[in-house]
């Protein structure tokens, strides 16, 4: 997403409990702990991935976004599908959004990444112009619709 901006990647932590996982220091019932709110998030706001849950391995990983930040008010802390971020980062100046992977198989879950999305990125790392600016952010915005489509194409 182009107003993506920092970007935490958690997947050092997550090698890490796995790591504690297979040599018995934790228990699956540790760490395969999805909450009902989480499940159903998943459910119903979830992006489908070709990842193998790492404990089960017999179901595809789900990854959930949620959306926090001053702007968004009664919003904050929902989940969001990945088709409706772009629109909400042209809308809002600035959100986190926290990616957790869910199994809805054995109830594994874990934080993905975080990063930040809003139009206030937009401003932050380009030389070239207010010009180049708009035209950017249109072509941005426009090519949301293609990508959604590919990829219900693909279920
Ligand atoms: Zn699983």
């Amino acid at each position: 997403m182009r107003t993506q901006r920092q970007v935490v990647d958690y997947s050092l932590q997550k090698r890490a409990v796995l790591r504690e996982l297979l040599a018995g220091r934790v228990g699956t019932y540790d760490v395969c702990d999805a909450s009902p709110y989480l499940k159903n998030a998943a459910r119903f706001h979830g992006e489908p991935t070709d990842e193998r849950c790492p404990i089960c391995r017999s179901e595809n990983l789900i990854h959930v976004h949620y959306i926090y930040g001053d702007e968004l008010k009664q919003s904050a802390g929902q989940a969001r599908t990945l088709a409706e971020l772009p629109v909400l980062a042209m809308t809002l100046r600035e959100f986190q959004v926290f990616v957790v992977e869910v199994c809805l198989g054995c109830d594994w879950n874990h934080l993905v990444e975080q990063f930040l999305l809003g139009r206030d990125g937009l401003t932050g790392g380009t030389e070239g112009g207010p010009d180049q600016d708009v035209v950017g952010g249109g072509t941005a915005a426009a090519a949301a619709p293609a990508t959604r489509r590919r990829r219900e194409a693909q279920r």
